[in-house]
Order: structure tokens, then C-alpha cells, then sequence
């Protein structure tokens, strides 16, 4: 008989491990339910961080990649933020009711998770909170959304999270107004992407639709 501590559990023979702990083999149903009540905690936490990092570098990046003419960014009228934010988190909220319908069980990891991520997206706006010049909207970038997912795939390991945070950033673009460099930090170029609203809000449900999908198959593959 083999010791405890050489066996391999199904989780992380199944995904070569990762910040996450496989579910104890033997526990109790109680000890089940606390571990992966914990180990969900820690993934919230883990995609806050992965992702709120991930804007604040390359906010600081920004500041000195972007050419002195492209540093206009201001901070919106300060009565416009509490409606603005709010409508930010609804419309988070609705995407995370989707991935629960879409998985017919509430969620509620990434019901909370994509409200987050979608505020968090605008922490980009730091340097202007305090008076500082900025390029305008650094984190609001593909370039930034693709780095944060490959970054989410290598720590936390979960397809639902990166699913979740693509639907998260794309819902984000979609509620914005105004001007937006695509590809910051590389380039400041300033695009109004107004017109593309609609497709990004479809985006938005489409990775909501396949986070709830993802989690399903997750579970059948014992990750979680
Ligand atoms: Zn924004």
C-alpha cells in the first residue's frame, strides 16, 4: 500500500498541477465541501490579482511607451462614474447569471468574477485619479486582453476563467464610449470603436455561453 503522500490525485494528474489543490481523496463530505469552497475563494482571488495586475503594468508601461502627444487622457466627470460603474457591474452581473443558466447550477465564483473583472478594467485610469498625464485607456487593449488569458493559463489553469475573463473585458468594451488604443502598449494610435459596440456585447455573451459550457466539461475531468 502506497503512502498518502505518494498518491496522485485525479486533479492534477489530469492537469499537471497548479496553484490549485486536488480535492482530498478520502475526506469527509463536509472536508469536500469546505476544500472546495476554499479552493474557489482562491481562484476568485487568484483571477483578481492575475487580472487587476495585469492593467495596473500595463498602465505603468504606458506611461512610458506612449509618445508625450498621445498622454490626454482624462478622468470622466466625476458625477458620471457611480452610473457608469454601476452599469458596468449589471451588465457583469447578467453575464454571470448566463454562465449559471448556461450550466443550469448557480456559479457563484464567476457571478461575482466577471463584475470584478469588468470594473477592474478601468483601474487603468489610476495616473489620472491623481493628477498625472496618461495615455488614454492603456488597459482597454487586445494586446492586454491576450496577455492576461495566456498569463490566467499558465497560473490559475481553469478554461471558465479565461472564458469568463474574455466575456468580462469584451463587456467592458462594449459599455465604453469614445477613444481606445487597440493595441497599446505598442502603439497609441486612437480609434473610436463606437460602431463595434454590438459585436463586442455579442462577444461578451458568446465567452459567457462558453464558461458555462467549459465548467461542465471541467467537472467531468475532475479538475474541480
Ligand atoms: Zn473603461
Amino acid at each position: 500500500m502506497r503512502a498518502a503522500s505518494e498518491r496522485v490525485a485525479p486533479a492534477d494528474a489530469e492537469t499537471g498541477g497548479s496553484i490549485l489543490d486536488a480535492p482530498p481523496l478520502n475526506g469527509s463530505k463536509g472536508h469536500t465541501t469546505r476544500h472546495r469552497l476554499s479552493r474557489e475563494v482562491r481562484v476568485f482571488v487568484a483571477a483578481c490579482v492575475v487580472y487587476g495586475a495585469m492593467v495596473l503594468l500595463f498602465t505603468l508601461i504606458s506611461l512610458f511607451t506612449a509618445p508625450k502627444g498621445s498622454q490626454t487622457g482624462t478622468f470622466r466627470p466625476v458625477a458620471t462614474i457611480p452610473s457608469h460603474e454601476l452599469l458596468l457591474v449589471l451588465l457583469g452581473l447578467g453575464l454571470g447569471l448566463a454562465i449559471s443558466a448556461v450550466r443550469w447550477k448557480p456559479d457563484l465564483t464567476l457571478l461575482v468574477l466577471v463584475p470584478a473583472l469588468v470594473v477592474l478594467t478601468d483601474l487603468d485610469h489610476l495616473p489620472s485619479y491623481f493628477g498625472l498625464a496618461q495615455p488614454i485607456r492603456p488597459a482597454h487593449s487586445i494586446i492586454f486582453i491576450v496577455c492576461t488569458v495566456a498569463l490566467m493559463a499558465t497560473v490559475i489553469r481553469r478554461k471558465d476563467v479565461e472564458l469568463a475573463s474574455l466575456s468580462a473585458f469584451f463587456a467592458h468594451l462594449s459599455i465604453d464610449t469614445g477613444v481606445f488604443p487597440p493595441f497599446s502598449p505598442v502603439s497609441f494610435h486612437y480609434y473610436d470603436l463606437g460602431e463595434f459596440r454590438a459585436a463586442f456585447l455579442l462577444a461578451a455573451f458568446v465567452f459567457a455561453v462558453a464558461a458555462g459550457l467549459a465548467v461542465r466539461h471541467d467537472r467531468h475531468g475532475a479538475v474541480v
